[in-house]
Parts: structure tokens; C-alpha cells; sequence
């Protein structure tokens, strides 16, 4: 199993039970589109750690430089909202 290192920026997340801010432990990559997150609850009455994932959904704005071995959609606009009230019926 690989060796999960300490976590640096990671997205903040709530503890589910208790809704008290949740700390990043540790995170490790387990494909390019997918990583795993160990997070450990800041109030120690609750003491709950749990995993949660972080994934690539869709590319926005495409890469420069892609790399052939990554499939993703594209993800697709929204008009801006005064083009949309002039579309034609
Ligand atoms: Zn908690």
C-alpha cells in the first residue's frame, strides 16, 4: 500500500455528524482523476475520522498540453442570460 503523506491545501469539509469544521489529514492520489481524503473531526467529544473522495468530473477550459491517457467530457456552456431571451422559437 502506498505511504499517505500529510495533506497540504485541501477543500474544507464539516464533520456529517456533529457539523464541526473537519481537518485534513492526510490525502493520497489513487488515479490521476481521483483522490482519497482523511479527514478527522475538530471536536474531540465527537472524535469521528472519515475518508471522502475528490474527483475530476468534466474540463471546462481544455488543456494546452493534454495528456492522451485522460478522458474527460467537456462541459457545456451555459448561454449568458441576455443571449438566452433572444432566442428564436
Ligand atoms: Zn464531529
Amino acid at each position: 500500500m502506498q505511504q499517505m503523506r500529510k495533506a497540504p491545501r485541501l477543500p474544507a469539509m464539516q464533520c456529517p455528524h456533529c457539523t464541526a469544521p473537519a481537518v485534513a489529514r492526510t490525502s493520497r492520489a489513487v488515479t490521476a482523476l481521483y483522490r482519497e481524503i482523511h479527514y478527522q473531526c475538530s471536536d474531540v467529544e465527537c472524535g469521528h475520522t472519515f475518508a471522502a473522495s475528490l474527483s475530476v468530473m468534466r474540463t471546462i477550459s481544455p488543456s494546452a498540453k493534454p495528456n492522451p491517457g485522460i478522458d474527460l467530457p467537456l462541459s457545456v456552456r451555459r448561454k449568458p442570460e441576455h443571449l438566452a431571451n433572444n432566442e428564436q422559437p
